[in-house]
């Protein structure tokens, strides 16, 4: 079961509620930011690169709630920055979990040991911890030798305690996808109840510009990864989603369906993207030209895949019809997707970034902004 059914009925009724209403665009996941200050400094970030008056701002609970109750989303995730080092964030998370909202605290877990006394579990608080892969693999993405231990120690702490805990993993190019099977085991084994995957964005600011994927080889490493799926793997997110990153099927974005609200305030388009920024909730949906973006409408779009983009697209998917509805439970209830050229390509050589290139390239170049093709 991708996510517990008290979780899935209540996102389940409200896009119904939405679909009644007649309302085309509407919001799943509110992607809060209540900072950008950070204790990694990772290669593929966009975020921590901002200026130090930037880095020490943080939104107050005030804002943060005056911000979900605008929205409406039934759920919430809380990336950053790390969260764990805002002054605030349990009086932010008590007051989400008491409006009923579905958290996802997004963590890269190095506090999470130290920070767990100030959260009571709640099937509404989730930590989704950020793994990128197997110890070597994820300490070279976070660029903090021995960050996979701590990562792993807080896991099973909030796990002991009675914590929700999911993982969520960015991959770039060059993850080995035999190595990527093989950490599903470990963090299995560490007792989260599901993993959430997507692709690395190609940010303006991250400091590493060589390592992100385009389209072709996404649909190529995922279907690798996914197919001849062992049944202990679990997985938090849309099946439609990982179809879509598999190439198994063909979505538009939907940039609308994960809005982000931070310091700056609401974020336009996406997540990912910030061509402005609107004074309310509203304002975003109104005024953002949102025809602009998209993979066939804009350059910066060329090679996203990447899941604050099209999870809402086979969310929505499920809910707009009966094959929807149908195709949905054949991928929640047949997971195994046997491919035996899958299995091929999982005998490949590969070369692990770390092992060609230890240190993080600080210089930034040229952006490739078509979809590669290779
Ligand atoms: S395709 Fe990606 S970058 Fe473009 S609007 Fe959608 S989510 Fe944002």
């Amino acid at each position: 079961m991708p996510v517990p059914i008290s979780q899935a009925w209540t996102v389940a009724s409200y896009v119904l509620k939405q679909k009644l209403k007649g309302r085309k665009q509407y919001p799943l996941v509110l992607m809060l930011e209540p900072l950008y200050r950070c204790n990694l400094a990772c290669a593929g970030c966009g975020k921590i690169q901002y200026p130090a008056h930037v880095l020490k701002r943080e939104l107050s609970p005030e804002e943060c709630f005056k911000a979900v109750d605008e929205c409406g989303a039934p759920t919430i995730a809380i990336p950053g920055g790390e969260p764990l080092m805002h002054s605030e964030i349990e009086k932010i998370v008590e007051g989400l979990v008491a409006r009923k909202k579905y958290i996802y605290l997004c963590t890269n877990a190095l506090l999470l040991k130290e920070k767990l006394g100030l959260f009571k579990p709640s099937k509404y608080l989730t930590f989704s911890v950020h793994m990128d892969g197997q110890k070597g693999h994820h300490d070279f993405s976070v660029c903090r030798e021995g960050g996979y231990e701590l990562a792993a120690e807080g896991i099973q702490e909030a796990v002991k305690r009675g914590f929700r805990v999911t993982t969520n993993t960015t991959l770039f190019d060059g993850a080995d996808p035999t190595s990527v099977r093989a950490f599903f085991d470990e963090m299995m084994e560490l007792g989260v109840e599901g993993m959430m995957l997507s692709p690395g964005y190609s940010y303006d600011k991250a400091p590493d510009q060589k390592h992100f994927l385009g389209r072709a080889r996404t649909r190529r490493l995922f279907r690798a990864i996914l197919s001849n799926r062992k049944p202990s793997w679990q997985f938090n997110q849309s099946m439609l989603f990982l179809e879509f990153l598999m190439g198994k099927r063909d979505f538009q974005c939907t940039p609308w369906g994960m809005p982000t609200y931070s310091i700056f305030g609401w974020q336009k388009p996406c997540y990912l993207l910030q061509d402005g920024y609107a004074d309310s909730f509203d304002e975003l949906m109104k005024e953002t030209e949102w025809a602009k973006y998209g993979t066939e409408s804009n350059p910066k779009c060329a090679n996203c895949m990447v899941h604050s983009g099209y999870e809402a697209t086979g969310v929505d998917y499920t809910f707009s019809s009966l094959r929807g509805l149908w195709e949905t439970a054949k991928a929640t209830l047949f997971t195994k997707n046997e491919d035996p050229e899958a299995l091929r390509l999982l005998n490949e050589p590969v070369t692990p970034i770390h092992s060609y290139n230890p240190l993080v390239q600080i210089e930034s170049s040229a952006n490739k902004l078509e979809e590669t093709r290779a």
